[in-house]
C-alpha cells in the first residue's frame, strides 16, 4: 500500500475535482493520505477532510504564511490538539530561509510548535528549505520523542542521515 505522506488536498485548488484526485490516486495504488494544515483559517477544511477514513490530518502554522498568523494562533493550536485526538502530528511548520525577511518570526513560531509536539508526544511535519543544519541542530537540542518528517528535502546525504538519526524521514523535494 502506498501512502501520500504530504498532500495539501484541503487547498481551494482542489475544490472543483477533489474526489477525482482521490479516485485517480487510488487507481495507482495510493490508499492513504496525510494532509497537514497551514493556517488557522484553513484548519476547518483540514478537519473536514480528516473525517474520511483514508485521510490522516495534522494542524500547524506554515512559515510561508507568516503574515496570516496571529499571536492567538499558538493557543488555538494547543486547544485543537486537546479537542481533536485524531490529529496525528503537529504541522506543517518549519523554516524557509528563502523568506529571509521573516526568519526571526519563523523561528519563534517553529520553536513554539516543536515544544507543543514534545508536550503532546506527537510527530512533527517539517517544511525545511535551505536550513537543514540549523533545523537539525534545534531538533537535536529538543529531543523530540516522536520524530516526524522533513518534507521538500533537498540537502546532502549527510544532512539526510542527520535527520534520520533524529527519527525523521525525509521527503525529497525540489527546492
Ligand atoms: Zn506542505
Amino acid at each position: 500500500m502506498l501512502i501520500d505522506a504530504h498532500c495539501h488536498l484541503d487547498l481551494a485548488d482542489f475544490d472543483s475535482d477533489r474526489d477525482d484526485v482521490f479516485q485517480r490516486a487510488r487507481q495507482v495504488g495510493v490508499r492513504h493520505f496525510v494532509v497537514p494544515g497551514t493556517t488557522r483559517a484553513r484548519w476547518p477544511k483540514v478537519l473536514a477532510l480528516g473525517e474520511r477514513e483514508d485521510v490522516s490530518i495534522a494542524l500547524g502554522l506554515h512559515p510561508y504564511f507568516i503574515e496570516e498568523h496571529s499571536d492567538e494562533d499558538m493557543q488555538a493550536l494547543e486547544d485543537a490538539l486537546q479537542a481533536y485526538p485524531q490529529l496525528v502530528a503537529v504541522g506543517e511548520c518549519g523554516i524557509d530561509a528563502r523568506l529571509s525577511d521573516t526568519l526571526e518570526q519563523q523561528w519563534t513560531l517553529f520553536d513554539a510548535q516543536l515544544r507543543l509536539a514534545k508536550r503532546y508526544d506527537l510527530p512533527v511535519i517539517i517544511h525545511c528549505v535551505q536550513a537543514n543544519d540549523k533545523v537539525a541542530k534545534r531538533l537535536r537540542q529538543l529531543q523530540l520523542p516522536r520524530g516526524g518528517m522533513v518534507h521538500g528535502f533537498a540537502g546532502s546525504p549527510e544532512q539526510a542521515h542527520a535527520f534520520n538519526a533524529l527519527g525523521f524521514a525525509v521527503g525529497l523535494g525540489g527546492y
